[in-house]
Formats: structure tokens, C-alpha cells, sequence
């Protein structure tokens, strides 16, 4: 017999009973972070942990990925919840029970919390599947940090492993934990949430002379100057200044000796946008730019740009829902909008496939300054597991629940 109170009531009361559960998962999963396309005892734990609940689970997807459905009562879609796996290489400082005992490497992104509360929502959703319909996929993606060099893996390679196509499915929902916002707060965009990048790689060629005698040679080091200041007019002027980018050269290289005239230097960088084509114009006119000023210092600039992650967009009808079924359990208050950031994330290539909505799950305690991701200090408050678990099971219950009683997913 089903209880009469409302599914979200009750679900919100079995996330907060699970708590010392997803916590024990999450600091299991703290004090053994390993590093991209490395996550052999991370997939490990999760393949258990998810065949001991009865799941249909599939291990070494794109990698370490793993994949488990939960098949509901009755009959309905697929609705999906991933989660990302690999930690970074920092070092933590040994002053908690739980840090990292794997020297160099830590759970920095707050990956650990989204695999324990995707490993919560699979247990909690268990015991409500009679009530539920479909079925519901826990994707759990290795190397969301970035691929190592000369190796593949991450959310584009899972989707082109058939993920989100064996069968189809109708939604995916992923979180990332902030520690801008506080715990309790859940932040989301109506649209746009994260940039799409590129990696850029300039390399300028020009001619060595001695360098009491400049005019003798090409020099790469003041050509690489100029290019630095016009590049960031492109920026500033080159585009529409509504729609958002940054350019950034995170490294620059070059010469060889103080008296001798430099004959490269490379540049390495990063261009962030919230839109396919200004990338595009944006590229354009930097070729075009380059061109220009090889034809006027007799150097040679080369550009290349590797598109890394396309812009994280939500989908609007899926997010309108997503904040109706939140909305029934957490105040508006808790519920905060936010604008979308120059950061990017490899989600991006599920939610560029199906309807998706991601979100943030604010963790920084009360009293707590500032932290960052990817710092040592990385250190959230841990009540963010039972908001982040409540929130899952609503969304996937609710979506689920949704599609037993309409067409909408259908
Ligand atoms: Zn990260
Ligand atoms: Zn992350």
C-alpha cells in the first residue's frame, strides 16, 4: 500500500535519514581520488555499491565510465543523472580523517559529492520504484578534468559509446557542487550556463639577427606583443558586446639568448564564448588579423584552435519543469538565479544531445569567507549532500511521476 503523503515529502524525509550513508560514500570516495582516465578503484566502488542494489550495471564505458539503470513498475521513459568521477592533481594537507591518502591528488571539484549523491539517489529511488515510472539511468563519467595528451574518454566519448541512444534518453540532469553559494542554495540559468572553449596554440615565426642589429631579422618577441594587444581588440570591438568571450594566453614562450633576436615564440590560451558563432567570427578575425601583420613584419603567425567543449545550454521547457518539482520542497529563497559563467564543462556534449538541466548545489558553511574549486582548501560543508540528494530524487522522481501521467516525455 502507498502512503498518503505526497511522494516529495517523503523523499525529502529518506534523503535526510540517508545522510551518515552518503557521507561514509562520500569520504570513502574523498580519501581515494584518482586522477583522469585513471578511476579503476572509483569505478570499482560504484559498479559494487550499485549491482549490491540490484541495478543493471555496465562498467568500462568511454574508460572507467559506469552506467546503471533502475527500472521502475511502470512503463515510461528513460531519465537520466550523471555524475563525474576524477579528481586533480593537488595536494591536499593531511588535516582531516577523510583527506586524500593518494600523495599529489585530490577531490578538489567536488567530484566525490556528485558520485555519492548519485549513489544515494540510485538507493533512495529504489525503494520507490513501484511508485515511479520508466526507467533511470545513473551515468557516471570519467575524465571531466580534461584528457590526458593523446587519449580520448569523457562525456563525448560515452556519448559516442550510445549512452544516451540504448534507449533513448528523454532528459539528463547533472549538478556541480559551488562554493559561492551557501549550503541550502541551489543556483541555476534559465539557458546558457557554461562557455564553450577552445585551446589555442599561436606560434609566430621570425628571423634571427643579432640583436644589436634588429633591423637584420624579424623579431618574434615585440611581434608577439603587438598581437597580444590587437587580439584583445577583437575582444573588446570585434564583436557584439552583448554576447559575452575572453581570450586568455596562459603561457608564452620564446628566444633563445639575451643578444640574439628571437626566432619564435608560442603562445598557449583559451577563448570562452556563450555562442557557436561569435567563436566563429571571433576566429575569422583573428586569422584575418594575423595574415595582415605577417604581410606587414615579414613574420609568420600560425593559429590553431581546438574546440574542447561546446557551450552548456538548458533546456527551457526541462528547466521550467525542474523548478516546479524543486519548488515544491525548497523555498524560493533557496532557489537562486544566476548568470552563466566563462567556465565550461564536458556535460555540455550530453545536454547538446537531450533536453538537460544543470545546476549548482551551494556548499560553503556558515561562517566560511571564500573558497575556491580546484584550490587544497576545497573543503565543503557536507549538508550539502542531503540538499543535493533531495534535489535528484525530486527531479527524477518528479520527472518520472510526470511522464506516468502525461505525454510530456513521451
Ligand atoms: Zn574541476
Ligand atoms: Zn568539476
Amino acid at each position: 500500500m502507498i502512503p498518503s503523503d505526497p511522494l516529495h515529502q517523503r523523499l525529502a524525509r529518506r534523503a535526510e535519514a540517508l545522510f551518515p550513508e552518503v557521507q561514509r560514500l562520500r569520504r570513502d570516495l574523498h580519501q581515494h581520488p584518482e586522477l583522469s582516465n585513471q578511476e579503476e578503484r572509483t569505478a570499482r566502488l560504484l559498479a559494487d555499491y550499485l549491482c549490491g542494489l540490484g541495478l543493471t550495471v555496465r562498467d568500462g564505458v568511454a574508460g572507467h565510465g559506469v552506467v546503471a539503470d533502475l527500472f521502475c513498475s511502470q512503463p515510461g521513459p528513460t531519465v537520466a543523472w550523471r555524475a563525474d568521477m576524477d579528481a586533480l592533481p593537488i595536494a591536499e594537507p593531511p588535516d582531516k580523517p577523510w583527506s586524500s591518502r593518494t600523495p599529489g591528488v585530490m577531490h578538489a571539484c567536488g567530484h566525490d559529492l556528485h558520485m555519492a549523491i548519485a549513489l544515494g539517489a540510485a538507493r533512495l529511488l529504489q525503494d520507490f520504484q513501484a511508485e515511479l515510472a520508466g526507467r533511470i539511468r545513473f551515468i557516471f563519467q570519467p575524465a571531466e578534468e580534461g584528457l590526458p595528451p593523446g587519449q580520448v574518454g569523457g562525456a563525448e566519448l560515452m556519448v559516442r559509446e550510445g549512452v544516451l541512444t540504448d534507449p533513448p534518453v528523454a532528459a539528463i540532469f547533472g549538478l556541480h557542487v559551488a562554493p559561492m553559494l551557501t549550503v541550502g542554495q541551489i543556483g541555476f540559468c534559465p539557458d546558457i550556463v557554461m562557455a564553450g572553449a577552445d585551446r589555442l596554440r599561436l606560434t609566430i615565426h621570425g628571423r634571427q639577427a643579432h640583436a644589436a642589429t634588429p633591423h637584420h631579422g624579424v623579431d618574434a618577441i615585440v611581434i608577439a606583443a603587438q598581437i597580444l594587444t590587437l587580439l584583445q581588440a577583437v575582444i573588446s570591438q570585434g564583436k557584439d558586446a552583448r554576447s559575452p568571450a575572453v581570450l586568455t594566453f596562459g603561457t608564452i614562450a620564446g628566444g633563445s639568448r639575451f643578444n640574439i633576436l628571437a626566432d619564435r615564440v608560442v603562445l598557449e590560451g583559451t577563448l570562452r564564448h556563450h555562442e557557436a558563432k561569435v567563436r566563429t567570427s571571433i576566429l575569422a578575425k583573428v586569422h584575418q588579423l594575423l595574415e595582415g601583420l605577417s604581410a606587414a613584419t615579414g613574420a609568420r603567425a600560425e593559429l590553431t584552435s581546438e574546440a574542447l567543449y561546446p557551450v552548456l545550454r538548458n533546456d527551457p521547457d526541462l528547466g521550467r519543469q525542474a523548478l516546479e518539482i524543486l519548488g515544491r520542497h525548497f523555498s524560493p529563497r533557496a532557489l537562486v538565479p544566476m548568470r552563466p559563467v566563462m567556465g565550461s564543462e564536458d556535460f555540455a556534449f550530453f545536454a547538446q544531445e537531450v533536453p538537460a538541466f544543470y545546476f549548482f548545489l551551494g556548499t560553503r558553511g556558515p561562517g566560511v569567507e571564500s573558497q575556491t574549486l580546484h584550490s587544497p582548501d576545497f573543503d565543503p560543508d557536507e549538508g550539502a549532500l542531503t540538499v543535493g540528494l533531495t534535489a535528484a530524487a525530486l527531479l527524477l522522481a518528479g520527472l518520472s511521476q510526470a511522464a506516468s501521467q502525461s505525454d510530456y516525455l513521451a
